[in-house]
């Protein structure tokens, strides 16, 4: 299996000051040395790609858009292209984060069809899966999830790679995580899926994040979590101690 990987999701947050000082902050943590196994991944908004490009160049953290068009380019107004984010110095892109899919409407298709965008321009698309509240309480985990990892994920990743992030939608950003025996459930059938769909040994390398409020405090019995490759990390990766933190668990 892979290095575990810690993605920091800084959604929209972040100026050139603060944002800057925050990737120089990692990258001085990275120059002394990443924690053993582990690949780090900043995901900031789009305008701080490239200057935090700059900063982090050398420094082993890699980068990543929040999301992409499927389009390679044309009249697609404050859109941003898989090979965009390329030029820009990413080599991963976010698609399918529950919060585009609620506020822009994406579909599963929509999101497989960003997926296969960035795949094309060379990236790693990291496809966020998860289901509400309301829809865990009514026993539909399980479906809901399958249905989004069959409609969002590209049918052929070739050797670009894939990375999934389950993500209950209900513990994003609310300080509530999923119990571990709920989270493996949900990683486990997200990892039958995929040794289904792309046969037994691609299925296994293909890593599964959990995101969900996670922080220092929880991490370290999250990311112990059998089928969990990582973590897509939002609130807490605004801080480069807790960010770091949650790497070095
Ligand atoms: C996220 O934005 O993907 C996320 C998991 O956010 P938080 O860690 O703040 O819940």
């Amino acid at each position: 299996m892979s290095r575990q990987l810690i993605a920091g999701n800084w959604k929209m947050n972040g100026l050139l000051g603060p944002g800057s000082v925050l990737a120089g902050e990692l990258a001085a943590r990275a120059s002394a040395g990443t924690p053993p196994g582990v690949e780090l991944l900043v995901c900031p908004p789009t305008p701080l790609l490239y200057p935090l490009a700059v900063i982090l160049k050398d420094s082993g953290i890699a980068l990543g858009g929040q999301d992409c068009h499927a389009a390679d380019g044309g009249a697609h107004t404050g859109d941003v292209s898989a090979a965009m984010l390329a030029d820009a110095g990413c080599t991963y892109a976010i698609v399918g984060h529950s919060e585009r899919r609620a506020d822009h409407g994406d579909s599963d298709a929509e999101v497989k069809a960003k997926a296969e965008a960035a795949l094309g321009a060379g990236l790693t698309p990291i496809v966020c899966v998860g289901e509400t509240g309301e829809q865990r309480r009514a026993g539909e985990t399980l479906s809901v999830i399958e249905a989004q990892v069959r409609g969002s994920v590209p049918d052929d990743i070739g050797a670009g790679g894939l990375v999934v992030a389950y993500e209950p939608v209900w513990a994003i950003g609310s300080g509530l995580t999923a119990k571990s025996s709920d989270v493996q459930e949900v990683h486990g059938h997200i990892r039958g899926l995929l040794k289904a769909l792309f046969g037994p040994e691609s299925g296994a390398a293909i890593r599964i994040l959990y995101g969900g409020s996670v922080k220092p405090a929880n991490a370290a019995e999250l990311l112990a979590v059998p089928d969990v490759d990582g973590a897509l990390v939002g609130g807490a990766s605004l801080s480069a101690e807790d960010f770091w933190a949650i790497a070095a668990t």
